[in-house]
């Protein structure tokens, strides 16, 4: 009973506890949360050279009762080591794939990313989930892009790559985030059925001033466009980015602070709407 009483105390005493309840705590709200319209959509841009539009990614916020707007740094590893993750993206993709359908008019349509835990992808049932959810919303599966990262392919090379195979026949893209981070290959642009790589914005924020940065960028791009992949410089934030990225890899498109923040559904819309693109 005291030893019992003592392990407690110094539980309950130590930061590591007090860290394990605001976690748990934070675990449980999130719950409420999924369930409850407390996330947010929010939509950010990707553009050509032309600086055109070619394209959004679908980024989740909480909006906490008490904390405010959260971003996903806040929650998403919590998401995913309680599991919750699944309810989340659930929702995500939901909400992205109604996005879609606003955002579509005679004259344009915008394909929506929607970032997918490896967790996710690994369910047994994740793609009748898509399959349910395309129905749902009557949504253009060619307008959907999953973005996947190689944490997803550690296991089991041949399983994940089926699993792709069968999203892709029904029209849907996957893309590659933060490529070049992690575990990495070139191998995964070959074997994976992918359409697009998205550069970390970790080698974009130095390349214009790093050599050996610039360098990797301009391996992934030759690789990817070699392979006939699109792709995506992220954490475009200056001037100084985008005169380098044009002027060395005119075809790779560009998302980030320098163009726009993400943004709420509604505002994307608005903007869309005033700018006659819809
Ligand atoms: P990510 O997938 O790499 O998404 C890009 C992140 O970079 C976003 O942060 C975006 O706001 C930020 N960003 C965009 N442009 C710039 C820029 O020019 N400079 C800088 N410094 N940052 C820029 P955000 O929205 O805070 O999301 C962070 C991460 O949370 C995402 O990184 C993604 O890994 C994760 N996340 C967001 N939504 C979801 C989701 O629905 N499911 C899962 N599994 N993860 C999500
Ligand atoms: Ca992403
Ligand atoms: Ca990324
Ligand atoms: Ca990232």
């Amino acid at each position: 009973q005291a030893k019992n009483q003592g392990l407690k105390t110094l539980f309950f005493n130590d930061k590591i506890g007090r860290q394990a309840r605001e976690r748990f705590a934070l675990e449980t709200a999130l719950q409420t949360a999924i369930h409850n319209e407390q996330l947010r959509l929010y939509l950010q841009p990707q553009y050509d050279n032309q600086c055109q539009i070619t394209g959004f990614e679908a980024l989740v916020r909480w909006q906490h009762p008490e904390q405010g707007l959260l971003l996903p740094g806040r929650f998403i590893p919590i998401a995913e080591q309680s599991g919750l993750i699944i309810d989340l993206e659930r929702w995500v993709l939901k909400q992205a794939l109604m996005a879609q359908q606003q955002m579509s008019s005679p004259q344009a349509h915008y394909p929506i990313s929607v970032n997918i835990s490896a967790k996710h992808f690994a369910t047994e049932d994740f793609i009748a989930t898509i399959s349910e959810l395309l129905s749902e919303t009557q949504a253009n599966p060619g307008l959907l892009v999953l973005e996947i990262t190689e944490s997803l392919v550690i296991e089991n090379l041949e399983a994940v790559v089926e699993k792709m195979d069968v999203l892709t026949q029904i029209g849907i893209q996957f893309s590659i985030d933060d490529f070049g981070t992690g575990y990495s290959s070139l191998v995964y642009l070959r074997k994976l059925p992918i359409a697009e790589v998205k550069i970390d914005r970790s080698f974009i924020a130095s390349a214009p001033n790093d050599a050996v940065d610039a360098e990797i960028v301009a391996m992934i791009h030759k690789m990817a466009d070699f392979l006939n992949l699109r792709t995506v410089a992220e954490g475009v934030e200056t001037q100084e980015h985008v005169n380098f990225l044009s002027e060395r890899f005119p075809n790779m498109l560009h998302q980030g602070f320098f163009y726009s923040r993400p943004q709420p559904i509604q505002q994307i819309l608005d903007q869309l709407t005033q700018q006659a693109l819809l």
